[in-house]
């Protein structure tokens, strides 16, 4: 029985030690019976065109096979058009009846979570959990909740993890090494598959 279910979703272009770090540290920090890991469809908010949903998913199992509660959750990859969060949570209140949800983010999602389709719905159907994020030098703005909306949202400390896919597809094309900072076999899969040979 799902009690507490976390919801986490992301490019994952490539999944990175980060990613990981932020779902075991959910998990331990709310509870979470099951965490669903959701690569984002490509109408997501990226800018630039994501790699192949097949490569995404299958580096995100990879990524997270060895933490026992974290589901990887394909839907969002095979809807077709945009993918909204919303819709997402939706689903999984209606499947997961009498599970409390926790959407789990980085402070760079958390500063334009205002913007996304139907948020108020959002915070209605979950609580959200902020991660910190210091990967970049500082200069970021600082996540501070709604003040209507501050009961629906929970700080999740993890240490300063300076990684982002960005730099490790940066790397790649630069033929430098990403080995601390990705899986062995998520590098392995990366390698197989001749991702990321250029910056997009
Ligand atoms: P890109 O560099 O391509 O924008 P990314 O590293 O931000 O990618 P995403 O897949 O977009 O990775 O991130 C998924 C989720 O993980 C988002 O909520 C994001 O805020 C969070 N996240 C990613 N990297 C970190 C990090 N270093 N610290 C905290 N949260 C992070």
């Amino acid at each position: 029985m799902i009690h507490r279910l976390g919801v986490f979703g992301g490019a994952f272009d490539p999944p990175h030690m980060a990613h990981f770090e932020l779902a075991r540290a959910a998990i331990d920090a709310f509870e979470l019976d099951a965490l669903r890991i959701f690569p984002t469809g490509q109408a997501w908010h990226k800018s630039r065109t994501l790699s192949a949903p097949e490569h995404r998913l299958a580096m995100a199992k990879l990524a997270f096979a060895t933490l026992p509660q974290a589901i990887v959750d394909p839907r969002e990859l095979d809807r077709s058009g945009p993918t909204y969060t919303v819709d997402t949570l939706t689903e999984l209140k209606a499947e997961f009846s009498g599970a409390e949800l926790f959407l789990v983010m980085g402070e760079d999602q958390a500063l334009a979570l205002t913007s996304w389709h139907q948020w108020e719905e959002i915070l209605r159907l979950a609580i959200i959990c902020v991660a910190e994020r210091d990967d970049s030098g500082g200069d970021r703005p600082r996540f501070t909740a709604p003040q209507a909306y501050k009961s629906r949202f929970r700080r999740l400390q993890i240490p300063a993890l300076p990684v982002s896919a960005t730099d490790i597809r940066i790397r790649i094309a630069a033929h430098l090494s990403v080995a601390p900072l990705v899986f062995e076999p998520v590098a392995r899969y990366i390698e197989d598959h001749h991702l990321y040979q250029t910056t997009r």
